[in-house]
């Protein structure tokens, strides 16, 4: 075992025995102090905390008058479980059962000889992995969703209010939104790091302010680990959202009056590919396309008609709610021949790209856009992806173009979430998104839901809830009181207006990240058309909500 070991002025002498006795069978790491000088406490527990919390350490042992003091310091950091062990029944109990791997001894409440022995008992004890202790240190690691930010309970009741609302909704939800998903505990605390207040305009090793080492490092990190992960020559990881990374791209390339042609936003596109609402509609000229009104698909053929006839100078592919696969090969093929810029938005399936369950467009297009939300599950941002041949032009209109400083905070949450895509269980937890996907919408069609385009390749699927007679609005409404969260959405060629629509958007993500697997799929799949098929019965919304909250209680929110 490795062991990390520190006290104060008072443990000393202890802590030279026990390093003397551990060293015979275990590699020790002394923290320190070396003589006995008066010190503070909190410095070396800290150091000591640190080699557990990073993994450098198997176990840590903490000296001081009481142990007290020690402990505190140490219980603060992350994967820290310090013990307070007088006894070496303590030290079993607090290894079995808390999985403690810190401890502390008190040099005045015990001898030397008992310190020795303590240590060692706890060391020589098994973490006992019966399912209550498993599940009581599991709601000891996952109170910090809460007591991250529970300085905020004094200091701002009322922010510190809005955010424990999040978590007891995210806690108690089924959240089928498809654009959105729950980030992890590392990304969300990068993202509430310090680097928020670096002022970094300018690119790393570039910038226009002093003391941006941090800042570059951070920035450098999640340009390298994004195009690795996505196999890009370039990567500006500095866009604030989806948004403004199609801005980005539209700056880097066209004038004002330019042509863009996009899926239309009642076709599944987006805003930011030409809404009239939209700046991107606002500025520039759009050649809209539509799915085929037959298969409800992206009609390659009738694509590549349309650009030949029009010319655009980006053709822009890549959806908002679209539950087929793209052929990115295809879309090179026309943009070839009609002579346009290449440009996808994958803000929806960038995590299936990454974890390789849908085809990457990065080999093909000129320019990738994303959110790093959705799918991929970081922080909320966004990010363009090029070919080397772009990236001047797109650092640029980035900042000084469009932006100002960075997020540097965002963007440190960015490399976080990168560098897990980088893990092998990764690939596997996209493969689940999919197979989720593709039973819960089977099993909300076989109750007789018309399915838009039959079905589902990737994240999400669309129900056309107009042929039972319902709105998505009302759809939507009636699935929020039985606890399952879905959103009201166009569907292709829709007859009602954009706020009651004809579809509900389904996606599954979210309910992928909290471990649900097919069982779960086709329960929720059977509640949803439970709800629908008895619209306005608050009964029946009442029974799914409890059935609902019963089965989110078994799988906890990250
Ligand atoms: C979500 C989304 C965006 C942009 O999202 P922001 O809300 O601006 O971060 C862009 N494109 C597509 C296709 C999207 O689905």
């Amino acid at each position: 075992m490795r062991i990390s070991i520190g006290s104060d002025h008072s443990g000393v002498e202890l802590k030279s025995l026990l390093v003397r006795v551990l060293s015979g069978s275990h590699t020790v790491l002394d923290r320190g102090p070396s003589e006995r000088a008066s010190c503070d406490y909190p410095d070396y527990a800290i150091a000591v905390a640190k080699d557990v919390a990073a993994g450098d350490a198997d176990f840590g042992i903490l000296i001081c008058r009481s142990g007290i003091g020690m402990s505190m310091a140490a219980n603060r950091f992350q994967n820290v479980r310090a013990a307070i062990c007088p006894t070496t029944d303590a030290a079993v109990v607090s290894r079995q059962h808390n999985g403690a791997n810190v401890l502390c001894i008190g040099a005045d409440v015990v001898s030397a000889e008992y310190a020795v022995e303590i240590a060692e008992t706890f060391i020589s004890t098994p973490v006992d992995g019966d399912a209550r202790h498993v599940r009581r240190r599991w709601k000891l690691e996952r109170s910090q969703r809460l007591s991250d930010c529970s300085g905020l309970m004094k200091s701002d009741p009322e922010v510190y209010a809005a955010i424990e609302a999040q978590v007891r909704q995210e806690d108690a939800e089924i959240n089928l939104i498809a654009s959105e998903n729950t980030s992890s505990r590392a990304c969300r605390e990068a993202a509430g790091s310090v680097l928020m207040n670096k002022y970094a305009e300018g690119y790393p090793g570039k910038r226009w302010y002093s003391g941006c080492l941090p800042s570059d490092a951070a920035e450098e990190l999640a340009r390298n680990r994004a195009c690795r992960l996505f196999g890009a020559e370039h990567a500006n990881v500095q866009p604030h959202c989806g948004s403004s990374a199609n801005m980005a791209v539209y700056f880097a390339t066209l004038n004002p009056g330019d042509s863009i042609m996009a899926l239309s936003l009642d076709q599944g596109g987006h805003l930011s590919h030409g809404s009239p609402v939209n700046f991107s509609g606002k500025i520039y000229r759009i050649i809209p396309y539509t799915v085929d009104r037959k298969t409800e698909m992206l009609d390659y053929d009738a694509i590549e008609r349309q650009a030949l006839e029009t010319r655009p100078k980006i053709l822009l592919t890549g959806a908002s709610a679209y539950p087929r696969k793209i052929d990115f090969r295809r879309v090179r093929e026309i943009c070839d021949r009609a002579g346009c810029i290449m440009m996808v938005d994958m803000a929806h399936i960038a995590g299936l790209v990454a974890g390789g369950v849908h085809e990457s467009p990065v080999p093909y297009a000129d320019f990738v856009t994303t959110t790093t939300h959705k799918t991929l599950g970081g922080p909320r941002g966004g990010m363009v992806l090029c070919k080397e041949k772009w990236a001047k032009a797109l650092d640029s209109a980035v900042f000084p173009g469009m932006q100002g400083g960075p997020l540097e905070n965002i963007i440190a949450a960015k490399a976080v979430c990168f560098g897990e895509w980088m893990r092998p269980e990764k690939k596997e937890y996209a493969r689940q998104i999919v197979a989720n996907c593709a039973v819960l919408c089977k099993t909300v069609m076989d109750r007789g839901y018309r399915i838009v385009s039959g079905g589902t390749d990737n994240h999400l699927f669309l129900v056309d809830v107009k042929a039972g007679g319902m709105t998505g609005k009302d759809a939507a409404a009636a699935l929020d009181a039985a606890g399952v969260i879905v959103n009201k959405n166009a569907i292709p060629f829709d007859t009602e207006s954009p706020f009651r629509t004809s579809g509900i958007r389904v996606g599954t993500a979210s309910v992928t990240t909290r471990g649900m697997k097919e069982p779960e799929m086709i329960k929720i799949g059977t509640w949803i058309a439970d709800v629908l098929d008895n619209i306005a019965d608050t009964a029946v919304q009442a029974r799914v909500k409890h059935e609902a909250a019963e089965l989110v209680a078994k799988f906890p929110v990250p």
